[in-house]
């Protein structure tokens, strides 16, 4: 690189002289003929897996790169968003110097994974409507302060952040705006994606962790400007993403129709529980929702968590979260489960009527 962008001023110091591992698969990837791999010491003998996966995921990121519109250097693929989240804190963040800041309440792993860092952690709360109170971030922020983390949807209110606002944010803040959408495909918006090209301190992150049905593989998508993704994979792991997981990421991708009718159908469910939870008198509000998960307001969560659990459902208690008092986030589930849970709260409506 001949000039010194800002992006590789905000970068670690001992990442910026780093030369990334280099591995057989890095040196030799040519795969338009059959060769005689003798150079990574594998078994050659064939078990489906016994090679090691392409570090690059090339695969995966061409169809990804076709449905996304976005490049191939533009994207970096992980061990779920956790690692990636983790990545960015590890190429970006000087341990006991630097700081980032999340709004909360919002996703508890931004807080976790700065301390597992060394990296400080401001927090600006989210204003009433859970949108970031842009003036305030902006405030707070400094010369060591690397990342802001946003999360839209946001977990666990579950409403989009305005786009508008993040843009204040993402040309106001020096520094990078990670923006967090594991749930964008519930939501009605995802422009963002399309404004990668006109900030260079733009990053966003995508999970197939929820839409895509795929939890168990680990895979998590960065999406950002070239030269913040080459200084990622300068400190990933080599191997990062397995063999198994790619395979079944490139199966799922090719079949775009089946997860839009899973994602149609959870919309449809949100809606329908929406409206059937408004009639209960112990629910005292619900948030509005563009995930694939309702944030609600009890009379008493602490004890509604504990009747859900002994009628067999598992909901998750948020109430210890900033302006979440009282609160139980509720993940849409099959139609059938969703029945399980209006009758588990209409039965305990009928004797909180009493
Ligand atoms: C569920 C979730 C993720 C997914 O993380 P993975 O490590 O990809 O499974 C990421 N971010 C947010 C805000 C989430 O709620």
């Amino acid at each position: 690189m001949s000039t010194t962008t800002r992006i590789s001023q905000w970068v670690r110091t001992s990442v910026k002289g780093l030369k990334p591992y280099a591995s057989a698969r890095d040196e030799f990837s040519d795969t338009s003929r059959p060769m005689v791999l003798l150079d990574a010491n594998e078994s050659p003998f064939e078990t489906g897996v016994n090679r090691y996966p392409d570090p690059q995921q090339r695969a995966l990121k061409t169809l990804l790169a076709g449905q996304l519109g976005v490049s191939e250097a533009q994207m970096l693929l992980g061990n779920g968003s956790d690692e990636v989240l983790d990545l960015l804190f590890r190429a970006f963040c000087e341990p006991y110097r630097d700081t980032v800041i999340t709004l909360p309440p919002t996703f508890g792993m931004f807080k976790v994974l700065a301390g597992v860092n060394a990296v400080g952690h401001i927090e600006i709360p989210l204003d009433h409507n859970f949108q970031p109170d842009v003036k305030a971030v902006l405030d707070a922020s400094g010369p060591n302060t690397r990342i802001l983390f946003l999360c839209s949807p946001n977990n666990p209110t579950g409403n989009l952040m305005h786009p508008d606002r993040i843009r204040e944010l993402v040309e106001g803040f020096s520094g990078l705006v990670v923006v967090d959408e594991a749930y964008v495909q519930f939501s009605a918006s995802q422009e963002l994606v399309a404004d990668l090209k006109r900030y260079d301190n733009l990053v966003l992150i995508r999970t197939f962790s929820k839409a895509f049905g795929l939890a168990g593989i680990r895979l998590g998508l960065c999406m950002a400007n070239p030269e913040v993704i080459r200084y990622l994979n300068r400190i990933k792991m080599p191997y990062n993403v397995n063999e198994l997981t790619q395979q079944r990421a490139l199966q799922v991708l090719s079949d775009p129709e089946r997860v839009d009718r899973d994602v149609a159908l959870l919309q449809a469910e949100r809606q329908r529980l929406q409206e059937a939870l408004r009639g209960l008198t112990l629910v005292q509000h619900i948030f509005p929702s563009e995930a694939n998960f309702l944030l609600i307001r009890v009379d008493d969560a602490t004890r509604r968590y504990t009747e859900l659990l002994e009628a067999g459902i598992v909901a998750r208690n948020r109430s210890s979260e900033l302006q979440c008092e009282n609160t139980l986030r509720i993940t849409i589930g099959t139609p059938e489960e969703n029945d399980r849970l209006l009758e588990a709260l209409t039965q305990l409506d009928k004797t909180h009527l009493l």
